[in-house]
């Protein structure tokens, strides 16, 4: 069997570990030039459905460099007003801490999302092929054939589209599954986690998931420390010496969220805005808040700075099994308001592997691929429905339109 993989994110790095642990012959296809050609998000929070995931698809060595270096904050958000007075404290589940690693990490870590990639990309280089965007597909009885833009093909016995929230493998395998826009934009920058802010923020702030402040018209800041447990360039040289890391310090993510209409900006306008524009709206977003609030935000390193579309998968009912199947946002993409986006693909990659894997013993693989999507179809759709709740209670993103087709789901 061999598995062509479409998308290097997450997701697609993941089942390729996870094959290759199985001694399954796969192959990605990355349109990027390179692992660092584009923004992608500044840190992770890894719940015990991504550390599971990752615990049974990397090799040993490169999980023990993710447990060493993530953060291991107190398994909380808390709630603030614009003023820093304390909302509430929403306790994260982490009853099922450690049960799979073996004490190696606990259910809840912040992981940069650069460090994650990195890690994920090791060992892969016989794998993934960037440069390379694909264009469709042609099946033929047991197989399947990938086009990319220059003409090339890669031919294989599986197409798994992990090609993200625009997937082109979705569109074609699946052209009645939409993408919707909640019409929120995040604007999403990081600030250096200086001694002197150390200093001055609440210190429940500092060691917890998240920080969640809503103010009057939906009007929301989330602050999320990441702060490694060892620098990544320790725990890499001691664990995975061929992974280099520069020195890197912790930080603050930080996004401001808020409906576009409300923003006092075009779509236009916000890509064409500089780091330093965005972050003088989103101080003028935030006048008359608490001036450790503001600080916050005027400490954003500009080039760190960049608008986000906050899409939504519309789900839908099962459909019938074939070998081009897909995981992660390619058919779930969510609202980061759960934050559970990047857990979920972990686990469909994991799960996808396990289920491929099992074709080695004899075992039909339209049988594997099927019960795979039954999982994956009512978890990544459930986290999709609460994502997009959360995000219209919060921020009044558009709510889901009507998926009274769906209701075979239920
Ligand atoms: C601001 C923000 C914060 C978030 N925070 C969290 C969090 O704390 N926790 C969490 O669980 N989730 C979080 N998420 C969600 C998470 O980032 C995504 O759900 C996750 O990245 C999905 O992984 P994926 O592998 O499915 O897709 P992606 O990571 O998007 O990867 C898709 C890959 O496919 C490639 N690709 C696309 N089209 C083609 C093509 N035609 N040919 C070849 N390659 C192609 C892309 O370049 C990309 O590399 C957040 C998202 C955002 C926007």
């Amino acid at each position: 069997m061999r598995v062509i993989v479409i998308g290097a994110g997450l997701g697609g790095l993941c089942l390729a570990h996870g094959l290759r642990r199985a001694g399954v012959d796969v192959a990605v296809y990355e349109r990027d030039v390179s692992a660092s050609a584009r923004a992608q998000g500044h840190r992770l929070h890894i719940d015990e459905r991504g550390r599971d995931a990752l615990s049974a698809t990397l090799p040993p060595n490169l999980f023990r460099l993710i447990a060493a270096v993530a953060g291991r904050p107190a398994p909380k958000i808390n709630g603030f007003d614009p003023q820093l007075r304390a909302t509430g404290i929403f306790a994260l589940d982490d009853s099922e801490s450690e049960s799979t690693t073996g004490g190696l990490m606990p259910a809840h870590t912040v992981i940069d999302r650069h460090v994650l990639r990195r890690v994920l990309l090791s060992g892969l280089d016989d794998v993934v092929h960037f440069g390379r965007r694909y264009v469709g597909y042609d099946s033929e009885a047991d197989t399947v054939t990938a086009r990319f833009a220059d003409g090339g093909i890669a031919r294989g016995t599986v197409l798994v589209g992990a090609d993200g929230v625009g997937s082109v493998i979705r569109a074609q395998r699946l052209p009645h599954a939409s993408v919707v826009d909640s019409q929120v934009r995040l604007i999403y920058g990081r600030v250096p986690l200086t001694a002197d802010l150390r200093g001055a923020l609440p210190p429940a702030m500092l060691s917890s998931v998240f920080n969640s402040v809503v103010g009057p018209g939906n009007r929301f800041l989330g602050i999320a420390p990441v702060r490694y447990r060892v620098p990544p360039a320790t725990a890499a040289n001691r664990l995975a010496p061929e992974l280099a890391f520069p020195p890197i310090g912790d930080t603050l993510a930080v996004m401001f969220g808020r409906r576009l209409d409300r923003l006092g900006l075009s779509d236009s306008q916000l890509r064409a805005a500089s780091g330093r524009r965005l972050r003088d709206r989103v101080l003028e977003q935030l006048a008359g808040w608490h001036p450790l609030i503001t600080g916050v935000v005027e400490g954003w390193t500009p080039e760190s700075v960049y608008p986000i579309t906050v899409r939504s998968s519309v789900p839908i009912p099962p459909w019938p099994t074939s070998n081009v199947t897909l995981l992660g946002d390619a058919i779930h993409a969510m609202s980061p308001a759960a934050g559970a986006g990047a857990n979920t693909a972990l686990r469909d990659a994991a799960r996808l592997a396990a289920a491929l894997s099992e074709t080695s013993t004899g075992r039909p693989l339209l049988d594997a691929i099927r019960d795979y999507e039954r999982e994956m179809i009512d978890e990544g759709f459930r986290m999709v429905r609460l994502s997009a709740a959360s995000g219209t209670r919060i921020l009044a993103a558009d709510p889901l339109p009507d998926e009274s087709s769906s209701r075979a789901l239920e």
